[in-house]
Formats: C-alpha cells, structure tokens, sequence
C-alpha cells in the first residue's frame, strides 16, 4: 500500500438514498483512484445474476491497470423481500461476502475497497451493523472503504466521513422504459 503523503488518511464513505447513482458513483470514485496507482477491490453483495457492463470494463481496462481494480459478484442476484424469511442460500452468500470483505479491508493489499449494496443486505437484516461498524472502526487507517445502497444503517452513517444520499426527482422506470444498457448495467 502506498502512502505518499503524511495528510492522507483512509475515509469511509458512504452513497445511500433512493435516487439513482450509488453504485456509479462508487465506480467513478475507485476509477479515479485507480488513475492515482491505488488498488481497489469492489465486492457486490447480493449482485450476481446481470451481466454489469462495468465488468467488462474493468477487464477492458487491463495492460497497466491489470490486477488494480477488480470486480467481483458475490450474491445471485434476487433476493426475496417483504415479510418473507430471507433464503438459507442469500444468507450464506452474504456471509461469505462479508467474510471476504472484513479480510480485504484488513489484509493490507487494497487501497480502497467498495462493498456494493451492503447497505441492501444490513436493511434486509442479512448482516448485523454491528459487526460491520467493528471492523470499520478498527480498520487500517490508510485503507478507503465506500458502502453503497439504500437505507444505510445510523449506526455506519455516523461512522462515515463522507455520506451523500441521492435523491429521486425522477427515473425512466416511472415511465415505464425498462432499464437500458450501459445506463442500469
Ligand atoms: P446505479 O447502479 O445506476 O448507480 P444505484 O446503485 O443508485 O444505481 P440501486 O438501488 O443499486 O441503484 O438499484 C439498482 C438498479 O435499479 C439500477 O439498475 C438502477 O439504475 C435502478 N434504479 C436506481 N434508482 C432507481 C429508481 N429510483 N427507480 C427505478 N430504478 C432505479
Ligand atoms: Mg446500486
């Protein structure tokens, strides 16, 4: 890990609320962190079943970059909601992000690392805020770590640096135009 200068420090950051732009954003930041030779992993949590044009993109990217910035799915990509005990399997699957995010936080190898949607499976009571604020409180100092999707915990808000929630003024989708390429994937 690189710590070129004595005023950086590792942030947490979180992107939240019900506006489009959570996941994006979380992607613009780690590309431009990337641009400043940071490694930076990106683990989506409950993703899995689309194909995201942002992996073929971080794949596209290769030659000097090759091994800076890497994607990974870590759920199936459907998640049962409302009322409905959550799938052994989601359980699992979240667990095991978790387990494998915890460990890149604290494993020195990453300058930042994204954990998409995680705010999803915490609101869905898949993963205890607890537990996740613990690890970011006793993370590397240098290490960045953003937290992205909707109703993000007060717990981990209060925890956070940097915190934005995006706002619905309007989405396509209330027309009925169904999600397009290269925008929603
Ligand atoms: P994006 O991945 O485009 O940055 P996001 O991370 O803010 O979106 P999520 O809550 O993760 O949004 O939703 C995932 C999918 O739902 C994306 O395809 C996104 O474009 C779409 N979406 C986001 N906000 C809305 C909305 N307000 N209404 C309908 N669909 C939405
Ligand atoms: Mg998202």
């Amino acid at each position: 890990m690189k710590s070129e200068t004595p005023s950086r420090r590792g942030l947490i950051l979180i992107n939240t609320g019900p506006g489009k732009g959570k996941t994006t954003a979380a992607m613009g930041t780690a590309l431009r962190a990337v641009g400043c030779g940071m490694k930076v992993l990106m683990l989506q949590f409950i993703k899995g079943s689309w194909h995201y044009g942002e992996l073929d993109a971080v794949e596209a990217l290769g030659g000097n970059f090759a091994g800076n910035f890497v994607i990974k799915q870590m759920g199936r990509g459907f998640v049962k909601v409302g009322g409905a005990e959550a799938d052994p399997e989601d359980l699992r699957l979240v667990q095991s992000a978790w387990d494998e995010a915890r460990e890149a936080i604290n494993s020195g190898e990453w300058d930042m690392v994204v954990l998409d949607e995680i705010n999803y499976a915490i609101s869905y009571k898949m993963l205890d805020p607890a537990v996740v604020a613990e690890t970011l409180r006793s993370k590397p100092e240098m290490v960045h770590v953003i937290l992205t999707g909707r109703n993000a915990h007060p717990l981990l808000v209060e925890l956070a640096d940097t915190v934005t929630e995006m706002r619905e003024v309007k989405h396509a989708y209330q027309r009925g135009i169904l999600a397009q390429k290269g925008i929603e994937y």
